[in-house]
């Protein structure tokens, strides 16, 4: 029984082979890998992963880790993909679910791709990953890799959520901020890395793995809606990792035959504040021109120049999708609806989602029965929330008619 039926590395742009078994960083041509499975080598069927524990290994023939025994686990995967009967009653829409990735180690959807990004580097025999991260990323690596026993480097901008640097300092890391965007902070990074040995650049798509834990999302979804698909996915896109994995596990299941070719239109939701994605996608781009001047409290949306950029518009566009962008005043007012209808507290960025499809829905761009999974891809207790306390002060007379 094959653990894993990774074969090969592959560039999606120049189309060049590379070998899975090395550290490798992008493809010589710039471009993100992609990991390629051999679907001879999965034996498995969807009534055998029905029995395996609830977490995204489930699903590990079609993961790149080879040897059970290297797999570095906290309990993440199988969220909950849960109703939304009142906004839906609301709206006049029967279908509508969130998949919850608040519910998982670190609180944020990047356990997942730092789960199996770091289960691999160190099966690979890398001994310390280094990253840039508005935050969430280098709270979700630095704890993989203290359960690793490998080393971590993070470089945040200083603006980063406070919470992911005590997340950070709390396992260990090496953590520095620097005054500036995401991107200068990646090239400190790699400037680092260049000089110290064992350390691997773990950047968004700058190694292949981290997309393929994030794909595991799109595993979840199809056995939970009974290995089928929705019709629309709403997902919140700052280096897109999740959107691509998705639209990549997809056709890994079609070869494996576990689902058929019905796919989910891909919506890639962003902030009015940085909307690179939704302006090359308007405009018809293959590549998305870097945003200047980026700004929004969605932090995770923060993302100015994505490496996987033309791999994003390459999924919305063959998913016959689309690209929205949503101002941060929206995106709060929609978090306050979600909180106060659902009991759900979403992230920001998980709640640009909700806003992104009321409003698609109010255009006529998706259905009022099409299935639809929106993402709320962190926990809303990891940011920072209005202080709407009313205050009683019991040496004082109360007020009992207002009480
Ligand atoms: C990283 C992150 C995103 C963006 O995810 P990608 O898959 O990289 O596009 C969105 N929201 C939160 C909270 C994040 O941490």
């Amino acid at each position: 029984m094959t653990y894993s039926a990774l074969s090969h590395l592959e560039c999606p742009r120049c189309g060049a082979r590379h070998d899975a078994d090395l550290v490798q960083g992008t493809c010589p041509c710039g471009s993100p890998l992609l990991a390629r499975y051999d679907p001879g080598q999965v034996a498995v069927s969807p009534r055998d992963i029905a029995g395996r524990p609830p977490d995204l290994w489930r699903y590990h023939e079609l993961l790149p880790v080879r040897t059970p025994g290297r797999v570095v686990s906290l309990g993440e995967g199988m969220t909950p993909l849960i109703a939304l009967p009142r906004l839906g009653r609301a709206l006049g829409v029967p279908n509508l679910l969130m998949k919850d990735e608040g519910l998982i180690p670190t609180g944020t959807f990047k356990a997942r791709g730092a789960a199996v990004g770091v289960s691999r580097a160190g099966e690979l025999g890398v001994s310390a990953v280094a990253m840039p991260t508005n935050g969430n990323a280098g709270a979700a690596w630095s704890v993989y890799a203290a359960r690793a026993g490998l080393r971590s480097l993070v470089v945040m901008p200083a603006a980063a959520p406070a919470i992911t640097r005590a997340e950070c300092a709390a396992a260990g890391a090496e953590l520095y901020l620097v005054d500036g965007l995401i991107g200068d902070a990646g090239k400190l990074v790699a400037a680092a890395v260049a000089r110290r040995r064992g350390y691997q650049d773990t950047s968004t798509l700058r190694e292949p793995y981290r997309i393929e834990g994030k794909k595991t999302m799109g595993l979840e979804v199809a056995e939970q809606l009974g290995w089928t698909l929705p019709d629309v996915i709403f997902y919140p896109t700052g280096g897109g990792t999740g959107l691509i994995g998705m639209w990549k596990v997809f056709d890994e299941l079609e070869r494996i035959g576990w689902i058929d070719g019905n796919r989910p239109r891909m919506v890639a939701v962003q902030s009015t504040g940085c909307a690179p994605i939704v302006r090359a996608f308007d405009q018809g781009r293959e590549f998305a021109e870097p945003w200047q001047n980026a700004q929004t409290m969605a932090s995770g949306l923060r993302v100015p120049a994505a490496l996987g950029d033309f791999l994003i518009l390459r999924a919305i566009r063959e998913s016959n999708g689309f690209a929205l962008a949503i101002p941060d005043e929206v995106i709060l007012e929609a978090r306050a609806e979600v909180g106060k209808d659902e009991g759900l507290l979403l992230s920001p960025e998980g709640a640009a989602t909700y806003a992104a499809y009321r409003q698609a829905l109010a255009e006529g761009r998706v259905g009022k029965t099409d299935r639809v999974v929106l993402f709320n891809c962190g926990n809303g207790l990891k940011y920072p929330m209005p202080d709407t306390d009313l205050r009683i002060d019991r040496h004082k007379p109360v007020d009992y008619a207002r009480l």
